[in-house]
């Protein structure tokens, strides 16, 4: 029978939560096929999935790939494990011409033979049966992996496909991303995902400075993460208000450490409102003048109650666009747009900024109110997957 082997790999290490974790992983699995024929079955360290129409293997692949805490799976043949069986199916295996390896896998002790003996076997029946093969133990054009397990069945299979890895989705709370328009910060969002942790994403534009169109290209990207983690509620406040006012009264190197102090107290009123655990950003240290260690200190210095991540810090950009390419938010994000951050950019940003001069600034403008308004102005936009 055509199966799907699936490996999961972390949470062996997770002891007591083990159970906790693999829940959320199957429902998470099931969550992700919901839309194919296939049944589902467990043996101990392993997920099969069977019976599904062979034309969807490909898509069903395709769909398990994105499922976090999967670490890799195999397109397989599942056989009663015994001896002759395995032999007659691994004869048929076709290997003209190439040079081949047998890998035995015995989880089943009670199987007769052992490992090392039945993959000679095997490989002897193979040599015999295709012309020109040979054996080739260290670097093998075909890999024939025989994996007998404790429910008595054989999977046979020559391709171990390599998935996302991580942590089950779900497994590790729910954030809040901040989510521009730029590269980084989806990247931010896939890889706190990647952790286990789902999050809602906060999206602050100004209009009528920026278009619609930056709002648009938001929920494009927030549509994209969705693959990976289904629906996301996207929070979209203004922040043109918020803009003016430290434009007409902060001195002007101060502008971005007061908006982002002003970004991070809303994004907190919206966890506390929304029971959201932890912040998001896509910062990475050094990038532009808002990124430098002090100036992160001063802007995360208006959160004492919850942590904010910050999973791209200490990534080259180089490795940033790989990973939005891979997840697909790239050609979106290079797409032309005015992010708020730049509309009444300073000429010179403060590289160094203080706390004792923030809240000096601060003094100038009314932080409580323009924070509330913020809050209570947001526009809720769900984001589905299609
Ligand atoms: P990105 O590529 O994610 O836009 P960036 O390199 O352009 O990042 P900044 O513009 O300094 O860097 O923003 C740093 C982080 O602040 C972003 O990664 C994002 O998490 C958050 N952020 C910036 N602008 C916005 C915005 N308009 N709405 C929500 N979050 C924002
Ligand atoms: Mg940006």
């Amino acid at each position: 029978m055509k199966v799907i082997l699936l490996r999961f790999g972390e949470l062996y290490l997770k002891g007591n939560n083990r159970d906790v974790f693999e829940n959320t992983l199957i429902r998470n699995i099931k969550d992700m096929l919901k839309d194919e024929h296939y049944q589902f079955s467990k043996t101990f360290g392993r997920y099969v999935v069977s019976n599904f129409d062979e034309n969807r293997q490909n898509e069903i692949i395709k769909k398990l790939k994105k499922v976090f805490g999967l670490y890799s799976l195999s397109p397989a043949e599942e056989v009663t494990a015994e001896p002759k069986v395995i032999s007659e199916y691994v004869q048929k295996i076709s290997c003209e011409n190439q040079s081949f390896k047998v890998f035995v896998k015995r989880a089943d002790k009670d199987f007769p033979i052992s490992s090392m003996e039945f993959a000679k076997q095997l490989g002897e029946l193979v040599l015999n049966s295709c012309k020109g093969s040979s054996v080739d133990l260290y670097n093998p054009q075909h890999e024939i992996h025989v994996d007998i397990r404790l429910n008595k069945k054989a999977y046979i299979f020559d391709e171990i496909i390599k998935c996302q890895g991580g942590l089950p989705l779900g497994c590790s709370g729910d954030g809040l991303l901040l989510l521009s328009g730029g590269i980084d910060s989806p990247v931010a969002g896939y890889l706190m995902a990647k952790r286990g942790m789902k999050f809602e994403a906060l999206h602050f534009h100004s209009y009528p400075y920026t278009s619609e169109l930056a709002k648009d290209k938001v929920i494009k990207l927030a549509k994209h993460l969705t693959e990976y983690m289904g629906d996301i509620k996207l929070h979209v406040v203004s922040f043109t208000k918020v803009q003016e006012e430290i434009h007409k009264h902060c001195k002007s190197e101060y502008m971005i450490t007061i908006m982002r102090r002003i970004m991070m107290r809303v994004a907190n009123g919206l966890c506390n409102k929304y029971n959201l655990g932890a912040i998001i950003t896509g910062e990475s240290l050094g990038q532009v003048a808002s990124q430098t260690m002090q100036s992160m200190t001063v802007t995360g210095s208006v959160i004492n109650s919850i942590p904010i991540f910050r999973p791209c810090i200490a990534m080259d950009k180089e490795d940033i666009i790989e990973i939005s390419k891979n997840i697909n938010t790239y050609d979106t994000s290079i797409l032309p747009y005015e992010d708020c951050c730049t509309v009444f950019l300073p000429k010179n940003p403060v590289i160094k900024p203080t706390i004792k001069q923030a809240e000096h600034e601060e003094q100038f403008i009314d932080v409580d109110l323009l924070v509330n308004e913020c809050i209570e102005g947001e526009e809720i936009i769900e984001v589905t997957k299609d």
